[in-house]
């Protein structure tokens, strides 16, 4: 393509970036932090940025940082890299595995790990951006890198764009994404329309009445209850969605009660709900409603139940003509290496950004396993066993080829328009 000479010759520099990408990568790595706790993440990334002369704007939504390489006339791309750890406790046995601890939301100490792989994420986009800026002579327009806080809450994204990113962003043309994912370390995959999916969590909380466990006349029993509603829940994607539809509904917690002999008064469940367009999720959630009041109000409740929904993720759906003309430059620098994305159950809140601008988007994902050690685990046919997931305690991309090839997924990506 007439294009991979200048991708080629930006990327030359590699050679240059390769070393200190790879100390960041371990720093970062052994001293993660939790969701809205970025604050050395996002120092490291501002004054990375700085250095390089970009226009930076940090403290966006807490720990959000914001860099824009402005080099004349011509599109604008926006690529984001999200910066937050998990509460795991790192089980890699690598020389630079994490021993951090912090407190997570409730005040509990929990022990904190990159288990899904956002350090890979900033260090490929820091990457990028000084390749970009070193490389001014093969390209032309603006480059914005944004970091974002917070993407395991799923609520990092949606607090930069209620602190004003915006007003602080040139008029963007297209946003990029990506992650690292437990796929040979090499492989790029893409993927148009729906590609990850929303999720939603809600408590439930069911009334009963409470009496003597001799006694259930005199009670409307919580547990009993709550048997049933999970057991009708099961209905909702068997027999209500189509079967060309997608839809999981979990039923991850079950509370009631606090010893044999006494009825219990109440009940509460947690779900999890995962869509993968508006119009199915509004289905689903409207009979889950539907069911659970139907249910109380045969048990005799006493009370309607409560609903609280919590830690919402918008589906993520690939613009088809953006997925196309990354996947035509990607497929033009990787080759065989550029794969199609199968469709990913995992959800993300990159989305939030781009949809508040108004701006198309595409969302790829890369490998960051081991080749052989994937290769023999496929020709065992032992992958769920032996390949690590994201947000598993042995979750550890290989640094290389996984570093350059984020590194270089971006660059070329934003080439398509720059
Ligand atoms: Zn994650
Ligand atoms: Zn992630």
């Amino acid at each position: 393509m007439a294009d991979q000479p200048r991708a080629q010759s930006i990327l030359d520099a590699l050679s240059s970036t390769r070393e200190w990408q790879a100390d960041l990568y371990r720093d970062l790595h052994q001293h993660p932090e939790l969701s809205h706790q970025e604050h050395r993440t996002s120092k490291l990334v501002t004054e990375r940025l700085r250095g390089l002369g970009l226009d930076v704007h940090d403290g966006i939504g807490g720990t959000g940082v914001v860099g824009i390489l402005r080099n004349g006339d011509g599109p604008t791309v926006l690529a984001r890299a999200d910066m937050d750890a998990l509460p795991v406790a790192e089980a890699t046995g690598l020389p630079y595995a994490s021993t951090e601890q912090a407190q997570d939301r409730s005040g509990t100490t929990v022990p904190v790990m990159h288990a899904c792989g956002h350090d890979v994420h900033v260090t490929c986009l820091l990457g990028a951006v000084e390749l970009l800026s070193r490389g001014t002579g093969h390209w032309s327009g603006t480059f914005v890198a944004l970091f974002q806080p917070a993407e395991e809450f799923g609520d990092g994204a949606a607090r930069m764009v209620d602190d004003g990113l915006a007003g602080v962003l040139p008029p963007i043309d297209v946003a990029l994404s990506q992650h690292v994912l437990p796929a040979p370390s090499g492989i790029v995959g893409t993927r148009s329309g729906p590609v990850l999916s929303a999720a939603d969590s809600m408590r439930i909380t069911l009334y009963g009445r409470g009496a003597h466990g001799s006694m259930p006349q005199a009670a409307v029993d919580a547990v009993v209850l709550a048997a049933s509603v999970v057991m009708r829940l099961q209905t909702v994607v068997a027999r209500e969605v189509a079967p060309t539809d997608i839809a999981v509904l979990t039923i991850g917690a079950l509370h009631a009660g606090t010893k044999s002999n006494v009825i219990a008064d109440s009940s509460t469940l947690e779900l999890n709900i995962r869509t993968y367009s508006d119009q199915v999720r509004d289905k689903v959630l409207g009979a889950i409603r539907r069911i659970v009041e139907a249910e109380c109000q045969a048990a005799g409740s006493p009370r309607p139940p409560e609903f609280e929904l919590y830690d919402h993720f918008p589906p993520t759906i690939n613009d088809d003509a953006v997925t196309a003309r990354v996947t035509d430059a990607l497929t033009g620098f990787f080759g065989d290496r550029l794969v199609q994305l199968p469709l990913q159950p995992a959800s993300e809140d990159f989305s939030d950004i781009p949809r508040a601008l108004g701006v198309p988007y595409t969302y790829w994902g890369f490998g960051g396993i081991d080749p052989e050690r994937y290769q023999r685990a496929e020709a065992e046919g032992r992958i769920d066993q032996d390949i690590p997931v994201n947000h598993s305690p042995t979750f550890a991309p290989v640094m290389q080829p996984t570093l350059d090839t984020g590194t270089e997924a971006l660059v070329v990506a934003a080439l398509a328009w720059l």
